[in-house]
């Protein structure tokens, strides 16, 4: 079996190519201006200054203007009900706030258009990624930081989701220059309040800003800045049975290596558009050892890949809002629902585990997965009774324990079937 290798991952070029005087080297090529502006965008956004762009932070403000401003400068138009903004209020008697001391507070999701020409003028393509992140860390989140010496110190989610979030502004650059007398609106939408259960995108499935017909597709980049060789997985094909071949042909100019996957229920902000059958697809490069802890920085993100990414992504999406035919929605069922408090095992599951299983990316010091002796590379089979056969078998499992519960692990190593014990935190 293939054994768990480090992401190698490209260090950013911070600044664009100064030009040094002789013409020869003052040749900037498209893809090295594009790599400098999400240089930049993600600098800002994974700063420090932003506080982690927690809900109820001047950072996350920060960030919503920044985006605003950007939008502004590509000329989309504002697509909010504040301008740009979709502002909306914490309900503390929402389900997804039940765990969290929060509620009342102000967000905002981040819109802005480009227009539609033409007889499709009045359909619409949604791109979207969501900009807030984890904040300190603190168990005020669902997704609180998975890294115990990690709650109240900054999470900057360079990967989560500033990655994406310069992507959506990057293809937004990109769309905004191109010309044809027919196509679809394209709205551009920041989401806000992912972490704590998509809310944002909720938000605005229930409160949409245009008077259009229903979304034709949605597009959606969440955690796009890690990616290693030349692979980029691709959730959702299953939504509509014209996706795959409109990846392929688009995809025969970029060559990448995709990973298509079907589930459209992955979690982040695309399932709640399928959730309004709508097809959907998920650009993302899988998780990481620093997904959701403090180490989640702008360093470790491989700029190049992203511009590949929106390359492959503008196009697509181009394709979407020029094609005559809407595509078909397909209906996949819900993966079984596990909702409730989780108990933690301490690893991060490979989502490109091939066969069954639940392949262990990497393992934090000091959790269960860790005293029970599990390794990056080892592949879990079953944890108690419950069998692991993907992701949402490992969800599946940590529902139905709780902490504190001593369970057995059935696991792959190098090919051998081995158990253990584990206590759960
Ligand atoms: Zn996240």
């Amino acid at each position: 079996m293939t054994r768990f290798r480090a992401i190698a991952v490209a260090v950013v070029v911070g600044l664009p190519l100064v030009a040094c005087g002789t013409t020869a080297q003052t040749a900037v090529s498209p893809e090295r201006d594009a790599a400098a502006r999400i240089s930049a965008d993600l600098q800002f956004l994974a700063d420090d200054a932003r506080e982690g762009r927690g809900v109820g932070t001047q950072g996350l403000e920060q960030a919503a203007a920044y985006i605003a401003r950007a939008f502004q400068d590509i000329g989309l138009r504002p697509g909010g009900t504040d301008g740009y903004f979709q502002p909306f209020e914490l309900d503390p008697r929402s389900p997804a706030l039940a765990h969290t001391q929060l509620g009342g507070e102000r967000v905002k999701n981040v819109i802005g258009v480009l227009p539609g020409r033409g007889h499709l003028a009045s359909q619409v393509v949604v791109i979207g990624a969501h900009y807030d992140h984890l904040g300190l860390g603190t168990r005020g989140y669902i997704g609180f930081s998975r890294d115990t010496t990690g709650i109240n110190v900054v999470h900057n989610g360079a990967d989560d989701n500033a990655s994406g979030t310069t992507a959506l502004l990057e293809t937004a650059r990109n769309l905004a220059r191109r010309q044809t007398p027919t196509h679809r609106t394209v709205v551009f939408v920041a989401f806000t309040a992912e972490e704590l259960g998509t809310i944002g995108a909720m938000y605005y499935v229930e409160h949409p800003t245009l008077p259009t017909d229903s979304a034709i597709a949605m597009v959606n980049f969440d955690m796009v800045g890690r990616m290693s060789g030349d692979s980029v997985i691709v959730g959702g094909t299953g939504s509509a049975p014209e996706l795959v071949p409109l990846l392929e042909s688009t995809n025969a100019r970029y060559r990448l290596n995709l990973v298509k996957q079907d589930d459209p229920w992955g979690s982040s902000d695309h399932a709640v558009f399928y959730g309004k059958e709508t097809p959907v697809l998920h650009f993302y490069t899988n998780l990481h050892a620093d997904y959701h802890t403090p180490a989640d920085d702008w360093e470790k993100i491989n700029v190049d890949g992203i511009v590949e990414i929106v390359a492959l992504a503008s196009d697509l999406v181009w394709a979407m809002a020029t094609q005559t035919e809407r595509m078909t929605y397909v209906a996949v069922s819900r993966p079984e629902r596990t909702a409730g408090p989780r108990a933690s095992l301490g690893t991060v599951p490979d989502m490109v585990t091939p066969g069954e299983g639940m392949r262990v990316q990497a393992v934090r010091a000091g959790t269960a997965a860790d005293e029970a002796g599990l390794k990056a590379g080892d592949v879990v089979l079953r944890i108690g009774d419950v069998e692991v056969k993907d992701i949402y078998g490992l969800q599946k499992a940590l529902t139905t324990y709780k902490t504190g519960d001593t369970v057995t692990i059935v696991f792959l190593r190098d090919g051998e079937r081995k158990e253990t014990i584990a206590t759960l935190k």
